[in-house]
This record gives C-alpha cells, structure tokens and sequence, in this order.
C-alpha cells in the first residue's frame, strides 16, 4: 500500500488527500445538522405535548358516579379537530386506567403501553406498532379536586420522516461531493504544479555548456518560486566555479606551454649554429633554468591539486610559531643575503594548534614573494603576536607594496600584478593561492595591508581555538 502510494503522482495524491479532507469535514458537518434538527423537532414535541397536557386537564371534570369524563367543548377550540388529534390517558393514583382517548385502533396496538410507575413528570419514546414511533409525556394532574396521572401522546412519524429525509439527501450527495472535490484538487494541483513541469524541462536542457541557462521563475515569493531561485543561485555558482576551472585550465596550460616553447627554442638555435662550447654551456643553463620553472610549476600545481582534493579538517598538533619562523628565516638566509636583504624575526612562545606542513608552506610563500619583490638591502620582518585570543603571524617588506584594487586578486589562481616583471623573477602566480587555501585549511584566513608605496603586511590570522598557549 506505501509502495502503490509512493508511487503515485503528486497531483493524484494531493486530490486524494483533498477528497478524504472533504469527506471528513462533510460527514462532521453532516452530524452536526443532523444533530441540531433532530434535538429542534424532539424539543418542539415536547413543548407541544406540555400545551396537550394543560388543554386535555382543563377539560377533564367527574361526572356524578365519579368517572372521569372529557368535556371536549372545553374553553380550548374545536371540538372536530380535538376529537381526531387528542392522544391521552388518564390513569388513578393507584394506577388504574379511568380514561383512554387514542385516535388509532387499539386493537393494533402491539402492546399498550404499562401503567405508570410514578407520579413525577416524565418523557418518553415508544414504539406502538412497527415503526409507529410516539412521545410520551405523563404527570400528575387535578380533576375537579381529584388527582390523577395523565399521559400525553404525540406522534413522531412526521420528525422521523424529516430526519430520514436529511440523511438520503446527504446520502446521495456525499459521493457527488467527495468525487467533485476529488476532480477539483486534481486540476488544483496541476495548475500549481506546471511551473514545476517547466523548470523540469528546461533543468534537462542545462549540461556543462549552457551552464547559463537558468530556470524559470514567474513568481519568486512563492514556494516553488523559491526553489527555482536556490536552483539558480546553484546553477550560477557552479556556472562560475566551471569558468575558473577553464580559466585555470587555459592558464596552467599556457604557463606550462611558455617554458616548454622557450626549452625548444633555446635548443634549436643551439643545435643549429652551437659549435662554441661556451655557448653550448650557456644553452644548457638557459634550458635548465626553464626545467626548474617547469619544475617549479609543476610542483605548485600538485601541491594546490592535494589540497583541493581534500576537505576535511587537516591534522592539527602543537606548533611552536617561533621556531617555525626561525627556521624559514634560516632556509631564506643565503637568498637574502644575495639581495643584501635582512630577515628578522620577533616573536614570544606562541603555540598553535595547526598542521605544521600547510603552515610553513603558507610562510615560505610570503617570506618567497618578500624576498622576490623587495628591493635589495631593505629588510623583511616576520612577526607573531596573540591579538584578542588570535594568533597573528605577519611578514612584513618594504618592497613596492601592492595597489588596494588588487588585494582580493592577487589570491586568485595564476594572477600576477605585473606579468612581465613577476615572470622574470621567477614567479609562477600561484604562491598566494597556495598560501590562502594552506591558512584556509588551518582554520584561519590571510589578509594583506598595504599601499603602492609603503611595502606589504601579509598577515596570517588563525582563530582563537588554535591558540593554545
Ligand atoms: P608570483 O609567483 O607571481 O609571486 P603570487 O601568487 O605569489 O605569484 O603573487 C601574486 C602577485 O601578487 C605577484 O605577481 C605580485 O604582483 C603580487 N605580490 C605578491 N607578494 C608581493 C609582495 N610581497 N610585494 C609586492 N607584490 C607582491
């Protein structure tokens, strides 16, 4: 039965859950009428055989032997239709029948009704024949000084009729109206589910070229409205992700494609006309120098592809920063000192709680850039500092700074301030990249302050919960 439901459309089953919901409030509603008309017409009975009561006593009176007679040209009315309709019993205190006026034979009577058993004031409903329903109403009563029991009777044929009347209408009515509401829910939910068939059709045309395309959406307040806009939203991220992919792609290859055009070139010429052995030498350490480059590039291009394939969490343990900073000051000393550039570092016991690995990859990338783009005996600073229960750890440079449009850039994969320049010393656009998404992975975030003319501050900034000391 889950199964059979499942498996229906969701229109078929919204028209069903709206034909079993008018289903129900119909039989409530139905009951509740039902209900209300027949306690009417009880009450209106019953009001009507308390005036019986009071007319039939007033014409009651004893004759001379003291037999109860029924003075039928009482002060009340008709004597015609007093004769056909009165019902009554007028029975002694010790329950002995002294009158009975009915207007139907007695002798069809099933069984006549026992003699009253107190004298209070009570109801009730008999039925004398099959399916001839009465009222009953008996109480005490006076004549001429005499107290007797009297028992009034009413007929409920006509109540009965009309309650059974009700119940067929409703009868007839209900599968009209449950099937009616059925129909109705159906096109109800087919009309509000067409946007849906829509966007449906136009999702299967979206493939990895027209990434573009987006879904329709003529009414973005409501519900399904808001799933198209999620849906775009999705396709327009995804939409941009696939564009950097391609972006990275043509970049990657382009970057690979210059050393490898350069390697070929340089061998060419000295394969060519290279009979000098000084020039040979100078071939072979111009194409090793692009080797490194493609080295180089190859190496940052694995290094950001493993971090790219993992996401979860990387492995933290206790680093000490300032032991970290002094060994990165101690691999970059020779290439410092070429550049008559000195490396400082200041730095308390500050303890993180960080992968050691993507951390230093972060720092030797800045402490590489600072080297790269400072000038020659200017001095690069490499900081750490606890900052409102962050750890900072900043390089600092004097070098040409970098303008504030570029400060979001520069992370991007393959982007360089100034090609030319950047290439020719030796920097392959993905040092940034490779820091940024290293910190990421630490938990933390990389910012840079700086101006065109002031040296850069790239500052590392790694949460609170990394802190550990
Ligand atoms: P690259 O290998 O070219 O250095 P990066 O991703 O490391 O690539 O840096 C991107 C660009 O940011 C560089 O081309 C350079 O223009 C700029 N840049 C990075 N670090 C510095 C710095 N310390 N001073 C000035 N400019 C910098």
């Amino acid at each position: 039965m889950n199964a059979w439901w499942q498996r229906r459309s969701v229109r078929f089953r919204l028209a069903l859950w709206y034909a079993a919901a008018t289903a129900l409030v119909l039989i409530a509603f139905g009951w509740f009428v039902y209900e209300v008309i027949e306690h009417r017409l009880g009450a209106e009975i019953d009001r009507q055989l308390r005036i019986d009561f009071d007319l039939i006593e007033a014409q009651l009176s004893l004759d001379q032997e003291g037999t109860v007679r029924w003075n039928v040209r009482g002060s009340h009315g008709d004597e015609g239709f007093a004769r056909i309709s009165a019902w009554f019993e007028v029975w002694s205190d010790n329950r002995e029948l002294l009158l009975r006026h009915w207007p139907i034979l007695e002798a069809n009577i099933k069984e006549a009704p026992p003699a009253p058993q107190t004298s209070t004031l009570k109801f009730a409903t008999i039925e004398l024949e099959p399916a001839l329903f009465v009222r009953v109403m008996e109480r005490p009563g006076r004549v001429q000084g005499r107290s007797v029991i009297i028992r009034v009777f009413r007929d409920q044929t006509e109540m009965r009729r009309t309650l059974r009347e009700i119940v067929e209408v409703s009868v007839l009515g209900f599968p009209l109206a449950v099937a009616l509401a059925a129909i109705g829910g159906y096109l109800v939910a087919t009309r509000s589910l067409r946007p849906l068939d829509a966007m449906a059709r136009q999702a299967r045309r979206i493939t990895s070229e027209s990434l573009s395309k987006r879904l329709p959406n003529p009414n973005p307040s409501d519900e399904l409205g808001r799933l198209a806009t999620v849906f775009n939203e999705t396709l327009a991220r995804l939409e941009a992700s696939f564009a950097e992919l391609q972006r990275f792609t043509a970049d990657a290859s382009h970057e690979l494609r210059s050393p490898l055009t350069a390697l070929r070139a340089v061998g060419e010429v000295a394969l060519r006309d290279g009979d000098d052995p000084a020039t040979l030498r100078e071939t072979i350490g111009s194409m090793l120098e692009e080797g490194e480059r493609l080295t180089d590039l190859v190496d940052a291009l694995l290094t950001l592809a493993r971090m790219d394939a993992t996401n979860a969490d990387a492995a933290r343990e206790e680093v000490d920063v300032a032991a970290l900073l002094d060994e990165i000051r101690d691999q970059f000393q020779v290439l410092a000192s070429e550049k008559r550039q000195t490396l400082t570092v200041t730095s308390d016991f500050i303890a993180v709680q960080a992968d050691r690995t993507l951390l230093r990859l972060a720092l030797v990338n800045l402490v590489h850039n600072a080297i790269r783009h400072s000038p020659s005996g200017s001095q690069i600073s490499l900081i750490a500092a606890r900052r409102a229960g962050k750890i900072d750890v900043s390089v600092k440079d004097s070098g040409p700074g970098i303008a504030p449009e570029y400060h979001q850039k520069i992370f991007e994969r393959f982007f360089r301030v100034d090609k030319a320049r950047s290439r020719s010393r030796g920097g392959v656009g993905l040092g940034l990249a490779i820091a940024k998404r290293a910190v990421e992975r630490n938990g933390g975030q990389i910012v840079v302050e700086s101006n065109s003319d002031r040296g850069s501050v790239f500052r590392i900034e790694l949460p609170s919960w990394a802190t550990n000391a």
